[in-house]
């Protein structure tokens, strides 16, 4: 390793130099990827990713998007009969059969966990900071908020961009030894790499994400992208 690709303590700074990379095109077809195709979300996409886009706004728009991924990512959930008295008569209607989690990769997932709150208000946010041991590359969970009792029929994994993929593997492994039925990744935008990644690792589990953009750069950020999700959620730079 040489100056360029180092920083202070040996870090690597151009961790994505070299590595193939898989094209747009050969991932578009895997099994339980779903990629929005709605209009609205390609309109909230465009002032997402506009470098003016201030982080007040940008922050709202994370949540507006959040809110459609939610919506298209609990398409599925199991339902179970309640009766219901409406001011005429008693019906039989439906509720959400089992707890919904949700599970922010801290920090960057955060305003997505604040989408799927928008639109379930009694999801249970287990938040999670992982953090990667720079010698053995193991997620090490930095702080953990997850409980111990689960009822949940499934737990939403959220973070804004999938990269290398690392985090979220990462986080799916962690959820999966708490015994969820189910479990989805829900983000913002994905990479090739980090989306055939995820999926190759955990093919059990659904992706939904907003857009899926070209490649990695040699410093791990999407292209075209926005930038850091994180930093321009909270206006650090
Ligand atoms: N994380 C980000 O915030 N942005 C990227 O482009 C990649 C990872």
């Amino acid at each position: 390793m040489n100056e360029t690709n180092t920083q202070y303590g040996g870090r690597p700074s151009l961790p994505m130099q070299g590595v193939p990379q898989p094209k747009r095109d050969e991932v578009l077809g895997l099994p339980r990827v779903h990629i929005s195709t709605h209009p609205v979300m390609a309109h909230k996409m465009t002032a997402l990713r506009d470098k003016n886009t201030q982080p007040p706004e940008f922050y709202r728009l994370v949540k507006e998007i959040g809110m459609l991924l939610a919506y298209e990512a609990t398409a599925n959930l199991a339902l179970e009969p309640t009766d219901v008295e409406t001011p005429l008569e008693w019906m039989t209607g439906q509720r959400l059969a089992g707890g919904i989690g949700v599970t922010p990769i801290l920090r960057a997932g955060l305003g997505l966990a604040e989408s799927f709150r928008e639109v379930i208000p009694d999801v249970q946010i287990w938040h999670l900071w992982l953090r990667r041991d720079e010698n053995t590359l193991q997620a090490m969970e930095y702080y953990n908020q997850l409980p111990h009792k689960v009822d949940l029929q499934v737990c939403y994994a959220v973070d804004p961009m999938l990269a290398t993929g690392g985090s979220a593997i990462d986080a799916i492994n962690i959820l999966k030894v708490r015994g969820i039925p189910r479990l989805s990744y829900v983000g913002i935008i994905a990479a090739p790499y980090g989306l055939l990644k995820l999926s190759q690792t955990h093919p059990d589990i659904d992706i939904y994400v907003a857009a899926l953009d070209e490649s990695l750069n040699d410093r791990g950020y999407i292209m075209p992208g926005l930038g850091d999700a994180g930093d321009r959620q909270f206006g650090t730079f």
